[in-house]
């Protein structure tokens, strides 16, 4: 019997911490992601470093920021030559598989490596009869992409040999974009949910990208996602305009042939974010029951108590605030992380950590459960102390993004960097490409944000050029070039 403890590590993609019940949102239910919660520890303040698919999973895998390991956004692919967790653990003496999204590319030279076993969907993988990539070539699976991962899962499990630790990427492919929900949850979620206060945002107060993203549910989502055919005089990416006036104007839905009409653009707006949320909250649903599905298992088991279970997400989502979908931005909601972890001998059932913690930590908090040694180039710093509530003096009080694509093709979003303490947020839009793959030239001058999180936590504001802020303006700049020197990204300010 092994001492060293077991590593489940749960990630979704896209899976907001808005749309989990333990994060206390009340838009929906998620009984056993929450279990983590009720029996381990919430994480409230957890950050991404690049709020976007690759970059993220590349920082969760080499425990370095994305100028250091090399994805900087989607177009890059990792160079699977570099260390990673899985290869540290393996050589410690863990058993490894990753298995569902993997998202860094495919080949000899990208494909997963310090792993055991792998099993990834190429690219963004399908919902349904999804095709696996292994290292003895290609199959597709019949059924439902959530259930098949997570019966992977439990087969490696089973297989296993059960003399030595393990470590295991359960990576949901699910709730990304196109969302297509399992056949019987999609009577889930069917009366209104609520609208976010800043739905209606009219972007005013705040740096030019926010008015120039090419993200919101009324202009720019796809009418395809939210199962509306496609009709002529149809946009680029099947966008059908969204019309100034709605006389006339009427949908069709593709499952069921019901049409639809509107009084006002108020009301096609409201629609459209209806839809959307009902076909992501039901994808969420399908992760929700196999989240359940791999907790039953460790239970029956007997592997529940000396196994660490992580639930995460790549990034946050905007589910409408500020009018969005997708993520990029360093604004809150993508921004933040879900994070939930679960381990009965070493962490107090019920707790909730406030501390700032990073996905650039993951990797180091996974070795040093392992007692294994953390490399000298990993720039994060193992949770540990924070989930056994002996949080250190000197541990950091800010949390740092970096998203590269400047104007990428579907949303327009711009390049920025910044970071936020618990009291304030500063952002450097610096409006030009760094040479980054899917980056499009132009844009405006380069502007600041400051959000006062404690008076504006919708972040509407921004008091940057406010005087009573200068002193604030000056002290978070210097915490910015501060991280920025430690952790050797190059400034563009
Ligand atoms: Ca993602």
């Amino acid at each position: 019997m092994n001492q060293r403890p077991n590593i489940v590590f749960i990630m979704s993609d896209d899976h907001a911490a808005q749309a989990i019940s333990a994060y206390g949102h009340g838009i929906n239910s998620t009984p056993n992601i929450d279990r983590l919660a009720n029996e381990g520890m919430r994480f409230d303040h957890c950050y991404v470093t690049n709020s976007i698919c690759a970059p993220s999973r590349a920082t969760i895998l080499t425990g370095m920021h994305n100028h250091l390991n090399g994805v900087f956004g989607l177009h890059e692919h990792i160079d699977n030559r570099q260390p990673n967790v899985a290869k540290y653990l393996k050589q410690g003496g863990y058993q490894t598989a990753i298995i569902g999204k993997w998202h860094l590319g495919e080949g000899p030279g990208h494909c997963p490596t310090g792993f055991d076993f792998w099993s990834v969907v190429p690219g963004q993988g399908d919902y349904y009869d999804p095709t696996f990539i292994e290292a003895s070539g290609e199959q597709k699976d019949e059924g439902y992409v959530t259930d098949i991962i997570t019966d992977k899962c439990l087969g490696w499990l089973d297989e296993r040999d059960a003399d030595k630790p393990f470590f295991l990427m359960c990576h949901h492919k699910a709730p990304h974009r196109s969302w297509h929900p399992k056949a019987e949850h999609r009577s889930l979620y069917t009366d209104p949910i609520r609208v976010p206060d800043t739905f209606d945002d009219d972007y005013k107060n705040r740096a030019a990208a926010a008015m120039n993203a090419q993200m919101r549910v009324s202009h720019d989502m796809n009418y395809k996602d939210l199962d509306i055919e496609p009709h002529e005089g149809k946009g680029p990416r099947d966008l059908i305009p969204f019309p100034e006036d709605v006389t006339g104007f009427e949908l069709t839905c593709s499952v069921t042939g019901e049409v639809f009409t509107f009084a006002s653009q108020d009301e096609l707006k409201r629609f459209k974010y209806q839809r959307y949320m009902q076909k992501y909250l039901q994808c969420v649903h399908s992760i929700d029951e196999n989240v359940g599905r791999l907790l039953d298992y460790l239970d029956e088991q007997g592997l529940a108590e000396n196994t660490l279970v992580v639930y995460t997400s790549d990034q946050g989502f905007f589910l409408g605030e500020h009018g969005w979908f997708d993520k990029r931005f360093i604004y809150e909601e993508s921004f933040r992380m879900p994070f939930l972890v679960r381990y009965p001998e070493g962490i107090c059932a019920g707790t909730i950590c406030t501390d700032m913690a990073s996905n650039v930590d993951f990797a180091e908090t996974f070795l040093d459960y392992a007692g294994l040694p953390i490399p000298r180039h990993m720039q994060g710093r193992s949770l540990r102390p924070l989930l056994e509530e002996q949080t250190p003096d000197d541990w950091t009080e800010i949390a740092y993004q970096r998203y590269w694509m400047h104007r990428d093709d579907a949303h327009n979003a711009y390049a920025h960097y910044g970071i936020r303490t618990h009291d304030h947020k500063l952002i450097y839009w610096y409006n030009e490409g760094m040479g980054v793959q899917g980056t499009q030239p132009g844009g405006e001058t380069p502007e600041w944000e400051l959000f006062d999180l404690e008076k504006d936590p919708l972040e509407l504001f921004n008091v940057y050029h406010d005087p009573a802020y200068a002193d604030v303006v000056k002290d978070m700049t210097r915490r910015l070039d501060v991280h920025m020197l430690e952790i050797g990204d190059v400034p563009a300010h």
